[in-house]
């Protein structure tokens, strides 16, 4: 669960978000769309500890992320994880040695760690490209070992930012079906930015509209696409075929 009250982060005088409420249940999938420039990233990087906010709470699985410094803070960002639009692979290691990393710096014991690989590849539906450079994997796949690696140390939630730009339609679903599989199966709560409707409509729960740092609109997606009226609703609307 992540639960955001009041919160506003500023570089210099302006403020980039400005006055944030929003939860996200416990297995839920929320969607945050809007502008380029709106604060969605910002939003993210808050809430995986990249940035600190300045003013106002986040709390995950139960825990108040403000004040947290050395080991406490280093445990709360394990309960994090984050996939960006580039899956940020290191290219001189194998899909399984990428995963494998964030265990490694933990000081699992070998047998444990290859176990949680063998585990991961097959969740993302990667055994087969296991001992692939990142090089001779599709964005698509990338993105999978990304999403494995982002899962390594079992966060309870998974934020992932434009993780399907750039991909086709298939490998576009392939993401999505394995974020509500982590959701249905594991329990994980995540949070998706997107600017891609089908994405919202696919996968999400519930869905928030950022501008200029502030939610002008939320909901569950199914009482937003109801309302028919409203700009977030329209813009949910699928496109005629
Ligand atoms: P996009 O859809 O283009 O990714 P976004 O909604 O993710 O946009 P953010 O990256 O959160 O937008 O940026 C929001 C605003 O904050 C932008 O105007 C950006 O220039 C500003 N901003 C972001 N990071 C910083 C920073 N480190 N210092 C100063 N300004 C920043
Ligand atoms: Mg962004």
């Amino acid at each position: 669960m992540i639960e955001i009250s009041g919160l506003t982060k500023t570089y210099g005088p302006t403020p980039v978000l400005d006055g944030i409420d929003l939860t996200v249940g416990d297995a839920q999938i929320a969607a945050v769309v809007g502008p380029s420039g709106a604060g969605k990233s910002t939003l993210a990087r808050c809430i995986n500890l990249l940035e600190r906010p300045t003013s106002g709470s986040i709390t995950v699985a139960g825990q108040d992320l403000a004040g947290l410094s050395g080991g406490s803070l280093r445990r709360a960002r394990r309960q994090i994880g984050t996939v960006f639009q580039s899956a940020n692979l290191l290219r001189r290691l194998t899909a399984a040695q990428n995963i494998a990393l964030p265990m490694r710096h933990q000081g699992l014991r070998d047998a444990e760690v290859r176990s949680r690989v063998a585990d991961l590849l097959e969740r993302v539906g990667m055994l087969h490209r296991a001992n692939h450079y990142p090089s001779q994997l599709s964005g698509g796949q990338r993105q999978r070992i990304g999403i494995a690696r982002s899962l390594a140390l079992q966060p309870s939630v998974l934020l992932s930012d434009e993780a399907t730009s750039g991909l086709d339609p298939d490998a576009t679903r392939a993401i999505l079906d394995l974020l509500t599989g982590l959701r249905d199966d594991l329990g994980v709560t995540i949070l998706v930015i997107t600017h891609e409707m089908d994405v919202v409509r696919g996968i999400a729960d519930v869905v928030a509209q950022l501008d200029h740092g502030r939610i002008v609109e939320q909901g569950s997606v199914a009482d937003v696409v109801r309302r028919s009226d409203s700009p977030l609703s329209r813009a949910l609307l699928p496109m005629p075929a």
